[in-house]
């Protein structure tokens, strides 16, 4: 049978729908995908086209122009539905992951919280899904629990039945894969013992769409975030899929124009969602943008993109290894894990291989990536973080071994 192995993705061919790599100055591997994705010219184009020959408000306009920019941002949300296998009516757009999960804190947060309840989520977690929670706990006499991470930075199924078993958990969210560890959780049976206890589960995808094929139909969690930019989209619009009839029962995060049904002086009633958590005029140009994104990413194929990023992990992971001092967090097996790598060189503070690799022309990160407490587990102030694309391939990692060698033989001079 062929699989999505047999057909490679052909990255020089790839490389050439991104303006970008053509328009800076060689060499440039850029391997700082999970900061921010590049953009196809396809994604440039739509954008381009819709503010130039269909730029309208959406929902209110009755002219020609405006029933069609309502038709790009409307027909945007079933396109970027369809993506994910979500019901458009449950696809709600926000500024990014961030707000996404700002938006369930809020909106189900303060009816559904109180003191004694608790909300789980693991140690791997980006600030984007630790703080709102926290600030949530704290404002509602909760308590906020955390899952652990074993050595190779994946989290426990005993643990979670635990801690479930234990009582009064109402709502379980984890990222899909950690942003640090590159680790894929298993979020199907994360939510789906969640469930069975009662609580309400939220994943955050913000890793995990733009380099997994993800059906949030399959994974059937309550709520399911991600955002546009690391997805080869434009900055300024996340994705929240929430499940219908949970959604039509939440009270609105930000208020105001558009996701109102009538209002009165002293009151006001709710639009039916999405549009009820749509407050003001929505990112429609990003929207446009984002749709082809991912129509660029389906004509790829999200399973050609996932085994090239599998492979290319594999081959960063095993160059990172023949590097003295060098010490990669995270699973050690590239199957389990998605095409980042964080590590630390003895030494070095991850800082300074960043600025000195980015001489060489390679483009890295560092620091402790909105991670601070999965930092403190890991007992390191910062890592310097090489993430992949299916823009990559095996002469950016190369690159990246060549600088970090120069790095390593400048600290030991
Ligand atoms: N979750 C994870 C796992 C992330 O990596 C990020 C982005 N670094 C976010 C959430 C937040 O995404 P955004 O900044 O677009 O809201």
């Amino acid at each position: 049978m062929a699989t999505a192995l047999d057909k490679p993705i052909q990255v020089a061919r790839v490389r050439e729908d991104f303006p970008i790599f053509a328009s800076l100055p060689q060499p440039f591997a850029y391997l700082d995908s999970a900061a921010t994705a590049q953009k196809p010219r396809a994604v440039l184009e739509a954008v381009v086209r819709h503010l130039g020959r269909a730029n309208a408000n959406v929902h209110r306009g009755l002219y020609p122009l405006a029933r069609a920019a309502d038709e790009a941002f409307e027909g945007a949300r079933r396109r970027i539905a369809a993506f994910t296998g979500a019901d458009p009516k449950g696809t709600v757009f926000t500024k990014n992951a961030t707000e996404a999960i700002n938006l369930i804190a809020y909106a189900w947060g303060r009816e559904n919280l109180g003191p004694g309840d608790a909300v789980l989520i693991s140690e791997l977690e980006h600030h984007a899904n630790l703080v709102p929670w926290q600030q949530l706990c704290r404002e509602r006499g909760a308590e906020l629990r955390y899952l652990e991470i074993d050595d190779q930075g994946t989290l426990s199924l005993q643990q979670l039945q635990a801690e479930l078993e234990r009582g009064g958990v109402k709502l379980v969210s984890v990222a899909h894969v950690s942003n640090v560890l590159g680790t894929i959780n298993p979020v199907a049976e994360i939510v789906s013992l969640a469930r069975r206890a009662g609580a309400v589960t939220v994943i955050d995808g913000a890793q995990a769409v733009p380099q997994l094929p993800v059906d949030v139909k399959e994974i059937d969690a309550d709520f399911y975030v991600w955002t546009g930019h690391k997805a080869l989209g434009p900055t300024g619009i996340g994705v929240l899929h929430g499940r219908v009839e949970l959604l039509q029962r939440l009270e609105p995060f930000l208020t105001g124009g558009d996701m109102i049904a009538t209002v009165e002086r002293q009151r006001a009633t709710w639009n039916e969602p999405p549009w009820r958590f749509e407050a003001g005029t929505p990112p429609i140009a990003e929207a446009v943008g984002l749709a082809a994104a991912v129509e660029y990413l389906e004509g790829i194929g999200m399973e050609r993109v996932r085994a090239h990023e599998q492979a290319l992990g594999g081959y960063l992971l095993a160059r990172l290894g023949e590097i003295p001092g060098l010490a990669i967090y995270g699973p050690s097996d590239p199957s389990r894990r998605a095409g980042l790598a964080s590590f630390t060189i003895e030494g070095i503070h991850p800082h300074d291989i960043a600025e000195l690799v980015g001489r060489e022309g390679v483009c890295i990160r560092a620091g402790h990536h909105c991670a601070q407490p999965l930092m403190a587990r890991l007992g390191v102030p910062a890592t310097a973080r090489a993430s992949l694309a299916l823009y990559n391939d095996e002469q950016d990692v190369d690159l990246l071994i060549a600088a970090l060698r120069k790095a390593v033989a400048l600290f030991n001079r």
